[in-house]
């Protein structure tokens, strides 16, 4: 299968190089060329398959030109670091309403379905080119330590991964630092994350630099991601009483639009999901799309759901490629004007598409407790989000993307104690290797090339 970028003028790549390639030569994201039909009986013929063979039937419609032996052994590797049996659980609530937890790979928040696969995808691209790739990126949370765990220990990688320092929470912090892996590389900087950001962007424009050592992003973008994570709606979609299938709404935590648009573009290679409902926090800027029309950044405001901290939707652009009858030069065409003018208005055609909610962070607290009253479940302050504006008449799934053991100081202003988890509670035990470097693009640039690979 080949792989086209959404603005339509970077030559069509397979499966392996678009991977490696992260974001598109002309600025475009990958997609592939057709999307493969899946029908019903064979849906359903998967249904008795454990969750890494699941996995392999569909990434191997994508990833032709991986042997399917090899992706088999990738895949397997890839969610044996699961603490789960069930890797994604579906946990029911009551008649109607599902949780589909996950939370339980290494860093206990969804980023590690993808990033565990991305990870053993770039070892053997690294062995089988006899390559070395160093990753750099910039993080507020979640998404460095994700992309961590994914390469903890790999030969031939390195990540080097930016945070501004006292402002993750200390348990990020040490997801982050306390791997004792020698390729790990976490760099506090005195500084904000766009601080950060903005350096990470400096070094990657600069071409010799960037190819002289082979730097990799690990961001949101990367088809890869987006790929595993159609995986769990699958597996949801299959474990769900088959007289609520086909009518179950699902309810994704989003700020980026990458969770969500995995399933939507499950849904669209013929698996029946009845619904998607976008739940976000003050930060809302999909929620203002999908009930005026209009996408249009605002400043982005700090909540209790930090991981959804997000304004500019960068997966947004998948979804538009679709939404325009895959007409890249209607992308670009829109992309500019968004980035012109920080709006672009769809008028109403998009309402139909998915429903939609914004929480704020009183509302936040209260669902935490609300669901907890009514059924016992503790949620973190993302999945909380997905509780808004539940609709009574129609089933839900509600995606939970974090553990509540990550959240201790909201989940004990909301029910007064403080979930914890072994895994967490070992990190503490171990030694923190921060490295500290001012907020400059030298002193980063100087460190990576003593430590790249
Ligand atoms: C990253 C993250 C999200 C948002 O994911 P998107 O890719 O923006 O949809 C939600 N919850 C948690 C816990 C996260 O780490």
């Amino acid at each position: 299968m080949r792989f086209l970028s959404t603005r339509g003028e970077s030559p069509a790549l397979g499966f392996s190089d678009a991977v490696a390639t992260g974001l598109a030569p002309d600025g475009g994201l990958f997609l592939p060329a057709t999307l493969p039909r899946f029908s019903r009986s064979e849906l359903e013929a998967w249904a008795p398959l454990p969750y890494p063979e699941l996995c392999v039937r569909f990434l191997s419609r994508f990833a032709t030109d991986i042997p399917e032996d090899v992706l088999r052994g990738l895949v397997t590797k890839s969610y044996a670091t699961f603490a789960h049996p069930e890797i994604a659980p579906l946990v029911q609530l009551d008649e109607h309403r599902f949780v589909l937890e996950l939370f339980h790979g290494p860093t206990l928040a969804f980023k590690d379905f993808a990033l565990q696969l991305l990870g053993n995808l770039y070892e053997l691209q690294c062995r089988l080119r006899h390559e070395k790739i160093n990753v750099l990126g910039a993080t507020s949370g979640d998404t460095g330590s994700a992309a961590i765990h994914g390469l903890l220990g790999k030969p031939g990688t390195a990540i080097f991964i930016l945070y501004p320092e006292g402002r993750t929470s200390p348990l990020q912090e040490r997801q982050m630092a306390c791997t004792g892996a020698a390729n790990v590389h976490a760099l506090a900087i005195t500084g904000t994350f766009d601080d950060a950001q903005a350096i990470v962007k400096t070094l990657f424009g600069d071409t010799a630099f960037r190819t002289g050592h082979r730097l990799s992003a690990v961001n949101s973008i990367n088809l890869a991601r987006v790929l595993a994570q159609c995986v769990y709606y699958l597996s949801a979609w299959l474990r769900l009483p088959p007289g609520i299938r086909d009518t179950a709404e699902f309810v994704v935590p989003t700020g980026n639009f990458g969770n969500v648009l995995a399933g939507w573009m499950l849904q669209r290679m013929g698996v029946p999901i009845a619904r998607f409902r976008v739940a976000t926090n003050r930060n809302d800027i999909l929620h203002r799309l999908f009930t005026t029309g209009e996408y249009r950044v605002g400043d982005v405001v700090p909540s209790l759901a930090p991981s959804m901290d997000i304004q500019v939707a960068s997966n947004f652009e998948r979804f538009l490629y679709y939404s325009v009858g895959e007409d890249p030069a209607r992308v670009r065409e829109v992309m500019r004007t968004f980035r012109e003018t920080g709006s672009f208005s769809f008028g109403s055609a998009l309402q139909a598409s998915f429903a939609s909610s914004r929480c704020t962070d009183a509302e936040i607290l209260t669902l935490i407790q609300d669901v907890q009253r009514r059924w016992g479940y503790v949620a973190d302050p993302h999945t909380a989000c997905g509780f808004k504006d539940l609709s009574a008449d129609r089933p839900s799934v509600v995606l939970a993307t974090a553990s509540p053991a990550k959240f201790p100081e909201t989940m004990r202003e909301a029910l007064g104690f403080e979930p914890t988890h072994p895994s967490l509670e070992a990190l503490k035990a171990r030694p923190l290797v921060v490295h500290h470097l001012p907020a400059s693009v030298d002193a980063v640039r100087r460190y990576v090339e003593q430590h790249a690979v």
